[in-house]
């Protein structure tokens, strides 16, 4: 089995249609893939038609922006019940609280003479897609600003440049109850990444006793020592251990399949579910 548990498509910040991500999974030999969007369901419908017609197993997934004192924290929940109210409700107030963050971001831009406009950032995005800072840089690839989304980032739109604004994220507290209550699992996706924010092994025992279920251990963001911490810590507090790819197509560097993660692992999350189901071939 190769089993890849988070990858991004269109519906957020991947640049492959939810039905290209899983012939692309296909394609590169796995045999399960997780959709995990950010703070979207908005991509499952078109990839369970899509694991149907290729023949892969299908995790229905997302990825919730979750903060606490001004830092990012990232939560993949697998096979929540998107109907749940609760969920729903935190999953839209997110996602609008992105839209007006995107008109400040692209503000602040303006008043320095960076030429981009918040239609241009539309166009990169599609229908009901979660709005990001990738769909503005992909903006300012389009007009020239930047040569690449990772060059916009690295000079423009990381989390300490001055155009940076955040949006409305819960406490991961709040978001690891609120995927439990949707019948999801909650696993911490790349803990010890820099480019979000690191959490303490205090926070880890925070969370693990709040419901979390698993750690992202194997993950491009992570050096080796991460990976042996993430591992320890889930010893420590009876957590799952996952490894994945965090694909977003041409958008990032990461290729599908790249970290994987081990099918008893992966039986431990499907036991302790009871949102939507797996999709089998
Ligand atoms: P946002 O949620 O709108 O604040 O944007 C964060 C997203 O930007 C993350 O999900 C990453 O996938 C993406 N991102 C962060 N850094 C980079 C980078 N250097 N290149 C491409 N995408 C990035
Ligand atoms: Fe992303
Ligand atoms: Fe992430
Ligand atoms: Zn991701």
């Amino acid at each position: 089995m190769k089993i890849d548990l988070h990858a991004h498509s269109t519906a957020s910040d991947g640049t492959e249609s939810p039905a290209e991500l899983v012939a692309a999974a296909k394609a590169a030999g796995l045999t399960t893939l997780a959709i995990t969007d950010h703070d979207t369901t908005a991509g499952w419908v078109e990839a369970v038609g899509a694991a149907i017609r290729e023949g892969i197993e299908l995790v229905r997934g997302i990825e919730i922006s979750c903060s606490r004192n001004y830092r990012s924290i990232h939560l993949l929940g697998y096979l929540p019940d998107p109907d749940d109210p609760r969920l729903a409700i935190e999953l839209a107030r997110a996602r609008d609280s992105r839209v007006n963050r995107m008109d400040r971001m692209v503000q602040r831009m303006a008043d320095d003479g960076i030429p981009v406009t918040v239609e241009e950032v539309r166009a990169q995005l599609a229908p009901g897609a979660t709005l990001g800072r990738p769909h503005l840089a992909d903006a300012l690839v389009a007009s020239g600003v930047v040569p690449t989304r990772d060059e916009a980032f690295r000079d423009l739109l990381h989390d300490g440049s001055k155009y940076y604004v955040g949006h409305y994220a819960p406490d991961p507290v709040v978001a690891i109850e609120l995927v439990r209550a949707a019948g999801g699992v909650p696993v911490l996706a790349h803990p010890f990444a820099m480019r979000t924010g690191t959490i303490s092994d205090g926070m880890v025992e925070e969370l693990a006793d709040a419901g979390l279920a698993g750690l992202e251990a194997h993950h491009r963001d992570h050096e080796p020592a991460d990976v042996a911490r993430a591992v320890h810590l889930a010893q420590r507090h009876g957590l799952v251990v996952t490894g994945s790819s965090d694909y977003h197509g041409t958008g990032k560097l990461n290729r599908l399949g790249e970290f994987t993660t081990d099918p008893r692992e992966w039986s431990r999350i499907v036991e302790q579910s009871h949102g939507v189901k797996v999709i089998k071939p």
